[in-house]
Order: structure tokens, then sequence, then C-alpha cells
């Protein structure tokens, strides 16, 4: 018996892999329904009102679970807490997991694990064969201390839910990532005025390119990589122009060296002079900050769209195989222990266009793996040399990630999604009936 940790999208197609296989388990979930950090009611969620897809629903989608054709292409989150609730019901998850469920600890034993749970106050003692942990990575706020004291208010994105927030506020909004974005384009309409804190370059991507969702080129033509950067850097270039026109940094790394910003609307907001670009903060002093520039402004509010950190409460840091001065677990595809073969990492993962049919992929082959270790499947073993030696490996298509934290565990989508599918294909071949159950379909 398995324990899944979260009801987020990952969760729940570990569950879905999981049935599939024949393999039983409970997942464990601290909200009252599935859905992760799409369900803005999840005391987990980072959601905020006016958040859709980034990605294009085409390329998120579970491929065996399509949403509705009505759906917009990058649709309003409240539909995809809808769709996460369909497919559980789909699939018949539902019945699986405890609710209102929070996992306190997971202990490694001399066989297995033993699991504490927490579930209104009264905690109950498990006993599973392995773990699998999918309780996100967006939770936990990268708070990065400010250079003095601010006497405004001080929030940070992981705690935003509407730009009533904002009104009548001078805001500053720190960083410059996807939700840093969206944020300051909340922020427009209600704010007094809006700045935006910019440290380093980012490439900027609109979210429609010929009327189509832009992350729907991506494999149209296949181009070696250099080639790739360059055509597409081009074509940005041709659409938006140079981030400095804007008053913004430009990158000074190539397109695709770290996570783009999709959004058709910031760089709208600053050139209508709605949205202040600012350098990097150099100092603060009750509502004054001041810039690496030497320029000055005057803010109520300072909203820190600094990201997350990666947190596994629940059990101990080197159970993960996770360093001290290393940002992210060192894994076999960010899910595999170099050591041990009971305990997987779901969703730890970053990739432009990755989508929930990347994670499905992770954990149809977590699935295969568990179910052919058991029958000692010589592909299986096989697997399990390959993680012995390459735990650890980021899988990066040859991009040269930026050495951020953020980027810890960034991987490139399209050598990711390959090397899984090479991993399932050996496992499937081998998939010997008589030993195991047969596949359940639904
Ligand atoms: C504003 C925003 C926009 C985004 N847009 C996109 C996008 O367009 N495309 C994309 O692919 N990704 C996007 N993401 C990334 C997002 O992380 C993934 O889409 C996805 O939600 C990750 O799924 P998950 O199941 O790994 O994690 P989560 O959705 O975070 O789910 C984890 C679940 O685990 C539960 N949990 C945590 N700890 C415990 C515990 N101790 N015990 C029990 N349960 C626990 C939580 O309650 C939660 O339900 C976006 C994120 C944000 C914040």
């Amino acid at each position: 018996m398995y324990a899944i940790i979260g009801a987020g999208p990952m969760g729940l197609c570990a569950a879905r892999q999981l049935k599939k296989q024949g393999i039983d388990f409970v997942g464990f979930e601290l909200h009252s329904d599935v859905g992760g950090l799409w369900d803005i009611d999840n005391p987990h969620s980072t959601m905020y009102h006016s958040a859709h897809l980034i990605s294009s629903k085409g390329t998120t989608e579970f491929r065996e679970f399509p949403m509705d054709p009505e759906v917009a292409p990058y649709p309003h989150h409240s539909q995809m807490r809808r769709y996460f609730r369909d497919y559980a019901r789909h699939f018949g998850l539902y019945q699986h997991y405890q609710f209102n469920t929070r996992v306190l600890r997971v202990e490694r034993q001399a066989q297995g694990w033993r699991l504490i749970s927490e579930c209104r106050g009264e905690q109950r003692h498990w006993q599973f064969e392995g773990i699998l942990i999918a309780s996100g990575t967006l939770h936990t706020p990268n708070l990065p201390p400010l250079p003095g004291e601010f006497a405004g208010e001080l929030l940070h994105s992981s705690a935003y839910k509407s730009a009533d927030s904002f009104a009548g506020k001078r805001v500053l909004v720190v960083g410059c990532g996807n939700s840093a974005c969206d944020i300051a384009v909340d922020a427009v309409h209600r704010a007094a005025s809006v700045d935006l804190s910019v440290r380093r370059g980012y490439h900027f991507l609109p979210k429609f390119i010929l009327g189509r969702p832009t992350d729907t080129f991506g494999n149209v033509i296949p181009l070696p990589r250099p080639l790739k950067q360059l055509l597409d850097g081009f074509l940005v270039r041709a659409l938006v122009g140079k981030p400095s026109q804007y008053g913004l940094p430009d990158p000074d790394y190539r397109l695709y060296e770290s996570h783009p910003v999709m959004n058709s609307l910031v760089l709208h907001h600053i050139a209508h002079g709605d949205i202040h670009p600012r350098g990097e903060i150099r100092s603060v002093n009750g509502h004054s900050v001041t810039f690496a520039s030497g320029e000055s402004g005057e803010y109520d509010l300072i909203l820190m769209a600094t990201g997350y950190k990666l947190d596994y409460p629940f059990i101990k840091r080197s159970e993960l195989n996770w360093p001290q001065d290393v940002g992210a677990p060192q894994l076999y595809l960010n899910v595999f222990h170099p050591e041990h073969d009971d305990l997987f990492m779901l969703g730890m993962v970053e990739a432009s266009g990755l989508g929930w049919q990347g994670r499905d992929e992770q954990a149809e082959l977590v699935a295969l793996y568990i179910r052919q270790l058991r029958a000692g499947s010589p592909a299986a073993l096989k697997l399990r040399r390959t993680i012995r030696e390459q735990a650890g490996r980021r899988v990066d298509g040859g991009y040269q990630y930026l050495q951020l934290e953020r980027m810890a565990y960034y991987v490139h989508k399209d050598s990711y999604r390959r090397r899984i599918a090479e991993h399932s294909a050996a496992l499937r071949r081998e998939l010997s009936s008589a030993t195991l159950p047969a596949v359940q379909e639904v």
C-alpha cells in the first residue's frame, strides 16, 4: 500500500496512474476537496481572483481528459477547479482520499514508512510500503528582507487575493515573474500608482501569435537548440521589441535559459504610463524607497512577488537527498531517490509548457516502475541502475539555465518528456500480466 500526499493536479494524476496499474494507495489532502492551488478556497492556495492559466489549455490539460471545447484558451482558475473535480469524479479518485487530513510526518522504518496524519485535531498512524510526495512547490513564500524599515503595508504574492487590496494606494510590485506581471496589471485599475521593481532582464512573450496561443508553436518545426533560440528570439523582438524600449532591463541571457514571462498586458500598460518600471531596491526608509538608479518613490504598499521556496516540512531533508547548500533534492528526473525505491517526489519540476500532461507522464512512469519492480522485471532493474548512476543530473537539453534558486529544479521540457517516454515504453513492453493484475482501465 502506497501513500500519496496531495490532491492537486499532480496527486490526482498519480492516483489515476497507480489505480491503472492496480497498486493500492491512500491519498491525503489537507483541504476538503481536490484541485490543489487551483482551488482558491484551499488554505494552501496561492491563487488570486484574476488568475488564469499562463500556459494554454491545449498545452496544459491531461491528454486523456481534454477540457470542454467552450473553455477559453487561457481559462480562469475557477474553471480549473471544476476541471480537476470532474477529473477526480470521472476516474473514481475521490473515494481513495482522506480529506481535511494533513500529513504531519513521514518516517522511514526498517521496512516501509510510518505516516502520521491529523484530521480535526485527531492524529492517526499509518504504515505504508512507499510514499509519493505531491504536496506542491508554490506554497512557502520566498521573502527576502528589504534593505531598511518600510512603514507601509508589506504583502507577499502568496497572500494576494484581489485588486481590492490596492484601492487608492501607491503600490510597488517587486519582481517580474508571471505572477508579478499579472498582479501589476491587476493593480492598474485600482491603485493610485503602480511601480514595478525589476532587478534583472526577462524575455516577454505575448499570449497569442497569429491568433493562436504562443505555446502551441513550440514544436511545429523541430529545430536544433541554437537555431530555435535565435529564430524565436528574432520573432519575439519583431513582435514586442526589446525590454529596454519599455524602460526595463534587457536580459543578459538567451531566450529559454530562464522561465519567460507570458503576458500581453504588462508591456502595454508600461507603454501607456500605467506601470512605471523601476530598478533594484537600494534602500527603504518609512514610505520612501530608493532604487539603484538613485531615483526614489513613495509607497503605501509593497507587494513582494519574489517567488517560493521548496518546502517539505513533514519529512527530514536528509531523506530527500537534499544537501544544505543545494536548491533542490538531488533525484533522477527530479523524481527518483538514488538509494530508495520507496520514495517518489512528484511535481517538483518546472519547465516551460510541461503542463499537467507532462506531470501525468511522470506519474505513469512511477506507477509502471513500482509495478515492474514488484515483478522483478529486467527493465525496472535497468532503470534502477540508471537512477543510481544519474541522480542529480539535470535534463537540460543543452540549455545553460540561470544559476538561480528558483531554477534549481527546472528542466528542458522536450528532453525531459522524451526521457520519461523511453523509460515508460521499456517498462510497458515487459508488463507481465501473469504476475500482477491487468491494467485497470476506467
Ligand atoms: C497563479 C498561478 C498560475 C499558474 N499557472 C500555471 C500554468 O498556466 N500552467 C502550469 O502548468 N502551471 C501553472 N502553475 C503552477 C502550478 O503549481 C501547477 O499548475 C500545479 O498546480 C501543480 O500541481 P501540484 O499538484 O504539484 O501542486 P498543488 O496544486 O500545489 O497541490 C498540492 C496539494 O497538496 C496538498 N498538501 C500540501 N501539503 C500537505 C500535507 N502536509 N498534507 C496533506 N496535503 C497537503 C495541498 O493542500 C494541495 O492541495 C501556476 C501557479 C500559480 C500560483
